[in-house]
């Protein structure tokens, strides 16, 4: 790692000793972006350190009732990492796992996710340590009620647009977005996105993480004189993300075989294709138990409690749950059954050890989720979009809109790599075209 880059992550270090997803993402991030970082003027402007740490974070407290009348009291946090291409831009995550240090990864991440959709928006992130499992649809009302009265000063449609993550779907941004509009007198609809189609959100929002991850992927196959038709793919988690890519995986003739939960995963070799089955997903999702186990029970395939998905031999990888849910053993897992192409839904997926394996591979071609996990923000730039023209575009046009922007950061991802001689490292090639970008546009705007 070139010297500066190693001051800066050694500061950081010092700094935030116990972050340790936050670190992980910065370190990973500084070696991508290495072959990019020979130019002295980075460190006259000390530009990493400012492209590392957020510009702005709130910490709040988070009050609220249960059904019962007893009181609770959460963390809430919205990290405001980088405005050099717009407006702050990213999701809210409501889970127990939430605090300063993934706040901060996922605001970092997202910066460099959102600065190759071409759309103008920023980086951010934000959420509260709340966990919404078995909570009523009235707490969890009450709950976004209280995070809004804390966060509605700090955001805007021109300040700092908020959006869904883990826990944090249509119904959250409803209450969030009423409780928004009620405390300021008007309806700035563009200052949420996720919102509900029946006042202002767009079509294709709701599949557009997992419609992305597929039509990235779409790309990388297509590159190596490959189709998506009859391939298999395995897939963690069962949320957002991994409805998604089952959609759109089935539609281009694809199909996934495996999802998971905290229970462990089921297996279905006929593949989680049918209307019915995405249904089921949305169903399992909406009755806020966590488990998968559901999933086998209904259509009658295997359930192995526990267990990763990885175990099953399949042609494509998509790892959709959370961060560090696939260790070294389970790269290796992958390598050994053959697979063909990795690509990240969920934001860092691979823990530092498993991502190295994978990317430094011959055998396996690799996507990050900062390319291939693009499509949600890329959707609700596009939602942005359309509140501000007061239009609504259609459901083909936005999807079109959608795998149009994949396909550029496919593009840029894979032309930065050949440019610094790194093969089909798309991985390295996403950071340092976004790192390209950001820092122009920081440099353009001084200190
Ligand atoms: N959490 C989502 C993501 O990582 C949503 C971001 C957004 O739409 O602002 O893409």
């Amino acid at each position: 790692m070139n010297n500066y880059a190693a001051r800066v992550l050694e500061r950081l270090r010092r700094k935030y000793p116990n972050e340790l997803e936050y670190l992980q993402s910065v370190q990973t991030w500084l070696e991508m972006i290495d072959p990019a970082l020979d130019n002295y003027r980075y460190e006259k402007l000390d530009l990493l350190t400012r492209m590392v740490e957020p510009e702005r974070m709130v910490t709040f407290l988070v009050p609220w009732v249960d059904d019962k009348g007893n009181a609770h009291t959460n963390h809430g946090y919205r990290v405001q990492f980088n405005s050099a291409i717009g407006p702050y831009k990213g999701g809210l995550r409501f889970h127990p796992s939430v605090n300063e240090s993934v706040v901060k990864f996922l605001g970092f991440e997202q910066t460099y996710k959102n600065a190759l959709t071409g759309l103008p928006i920023g980086g951010a992130s934000g959420g509260a340590d709340f966990d919404p499992r078995g909570r009523s649809d009235r707490e969890i009302m009450r709950f976004c009620q209280s995070f809004m009265n804390a966060l509605y000063r700090y955001i805007g449609a021109d300040t700092d647009v908020p959006a869904g993550d883990i826990g944090v779907g249509a119904k959250e941004i409803g209450y969030l977005y009423g409780q928004y509009k009620r405390l300021l007198g008007k309806a700035e609809s563009s200052a949420l996105t996720g919102k509900g189609l029946t006042y202002g959100g767009s079509k294709v929002r709701l599949e557009a993480a997992g419609s992305g991850t597929v039509y990235f992927l779409a790309r990388m196959v297509e590159s190596k004189g490959d189709t998506l038709e009859g391939k298999t793919i395995a897939v963690s988690g069962f949320g957002n993300m991994s409805w998604g890519v089952c959609r759109k995986a089935a539609e281009l003739g694809a199909k996934v075989v495996t999802l998971s939960g905290p229970d462990g995963y089921i297996w279905d070799p006929d593949g989680i294709t049918t209307q019915e089955k995405l249904d089921f997903l949305l169903e399992m999702r909406a009755n806020g138990s966590d488990r998968v186990s559901a999933y086998a029970r209904e259509f009658g395939v295997e359930f192995f409690p526990g267990k990763k998905p990885w175990e099953v031999q399949t042609d494509i990888v998509i790892p959709c749950a959370t961060q560090n849910e696939l260790d070294v053993e389970d790269a290796i897992c992958i390598l050994a059954n053959d697979v063909r192409y990795y690509v990240e839904g969920a934001n860092m997926p691979a823990t530092a050890g498993a991502m190295k394996l994978l990317r430094l591979s011959p055998k396996i071609l690799t996507a990050g989720a900062k390319a291939s996990g693009s499509g949600g923000v890329a959707v609700s730039a596009l939602e942005m979009a359309q509140n501000s023209i007061r239009y609504n575009w259609t459901r083909a046009e936005v999807d079109d809109k959608l795998r149009q922007i994949m396909g550029s950061i496919y593009d840029a991802s894979a032309a930065a790599a050949a440019q610094y001689g790194l093969g089909d490292d798309l991985i390295a090639g996403n950071d340092i075209a976004a790192f390209k970008k950001i820092s122009e546009a920081m440099i353009a705007q001084g200190l």
